[in-house]
């Protein structure tokens, strides 16, 4: 083929010098750095999985039901809170849903606004919906002070704010008082971004439970961290039936296939099997971030499957040698912190070992 750089090619004014998203894909023996769930799927349920999409095949000739009525209603009962499948929408991962509601509630002309660090897909996907983005600044141990919040929601007027509870790359979950001002002074939207609300410990509430009070209130979930499904891509909403509606303008006809709804139905129908890995992952962080406060690093409290840890003076090379010891975390965060996916208590100590031996020879 004959020579064609990006450069040659119509590309938006204001996408150009973009790269793409995404961690690393490094085959390594402890991939630690995408916040994945380290066990997979039992055999048992698995080959439920297979028996179902072998069903599903024989239907495949027709479009997949467009609105995943059955999907929908399943979550709705797995979230409970008297939430129905009006209430909720599912698409292939919740960065789908979140570009979804970027498109309808973004665009040109429009602020959407977030606090940092956080997860950075969030200005990535206003960026290519041509949303405006405000970072603002994460207070003390990362947490957001309601007080400040509101101040900043009501001087700066977005259409959408964002806030991910638990939060990525920090681990930070939001107190409620902090949701609550947010919506009680937004004009628009309030998205929180629950990726890991499963994971969050023992106490600590979810911005479910505030939907019935704030009807602009949308919260996102995933079934790609504590269900151990991020290869089949299904991610979720729920909020007023209003704003299920308005997702609907700007969602591909028959964007969830068939395949995809009936594997995650399959998936929640063994929700219990599949949560059980969660309390021991929940486990194993909080003795991760005991045991590295015990080697004198600091570490963000976490309510996911991460910690976020530091400060290093060149993290690179710690990164860097951690890897080639075969362990991949992720460098990622303020600058001097590295962040570490929990895995399972093999990998943990893989990664201990490991960092033992990286900072001291440093
Ligand atoms: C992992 C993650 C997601 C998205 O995951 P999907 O696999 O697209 O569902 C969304 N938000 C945050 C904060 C995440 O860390």
């Amino acid at each position: 083929m004959s020579e064609l750089g990006l450069d040659q090619l119509p590309v938006r004014a204001d996408l150009r010098g973009m790269t793409p998203y995404g961690a690393p894909q490094l085959e390594v023996p402890v991939a630690l750095n995408t916040n994945e769930n380290p066990i997979p799927p039992s055999a048992e349920l698995s080959a439920a999985i297979g028996a179902a999409v072998a069903e599903t095949a024989r239907g495949l000739n027709r479009y997949p039901d467009r609105d995943a009525t059955r999907l929908r209603a399943d979550l709705a009962r797995y979230l409970g809170h008297g939430l129905s499948q009006e209430n909720v929408w599912a698409a292939n991962g919740s960065n789908e849903i979140l570009q979804q509601l970027l498109h309808v509630f973004g665009g040109p002309g429009r602020t959407a606004l977030g606090f940092e660090p956080s997860y950075s897909m969030h200005p990535v996907l206003a960026r290519v919906t041509g949303t405006a983005w405000m970072g603002l600044d994460r207070g003390q141990d990362f947490r957001i002070d309601p007080e400040e919040a509101r101040a900043a929601v009501a001087r700066h007027q977005p259409t959408l704010v964002l806030l991910t509870s638990p939060n990525n790359p920090t681990g930070t979950a939001l107190e409620l008082e902090t949701v609550e001002a947010v919506a009680e002074t937004c004009p628009g939207v309030v998205v929180v971004d629950e990726a890991y609300a499963e994971f969050r410990r023992e106490g600590t509430p979810s911005a479910v439970s505030l939907l019935e009070r704030y009807p602009r209130l949308i919260v996102t979930r995933t079934m790609s961290k504590a269900f151990a499904l991020a290869g089949a891509r299904i991610g979720y909403l729920a909020a007023h039936p209003a704003a299920v509606e308005a997702l609907q303008l700007v969602r591909l006809p028959y964007h969830l296939s068939a395949t995809s709804q009936v594997v995650a139905k399959t998936a929640l129908d063994h929700a219990t099997e599949l949560l059980a890995s969660v309390d021991e992952l929940r486990a194993e962080r909080d003795a991760c971030v005991t045991w590295l406060r015990n080697q004198g690093y600091t570490v963000a409290d976490s309510d996911a499957n991460f910690v976020m840890f530091g400060t290093f003076s060149d993290r690179s090379a710690v990164w860097n040698g951690l890897l080639e010891r075969g362990v991949l975390v992720r460098e990622v965060g303020p600058p001097g912190w590295l962040r570490v996916t929990v895995g399972t208590a093999t990998e943990m100590a893989r990664f201990r070992a490991a960092l033992l031996e990286v900072t001291h020879q440093a």
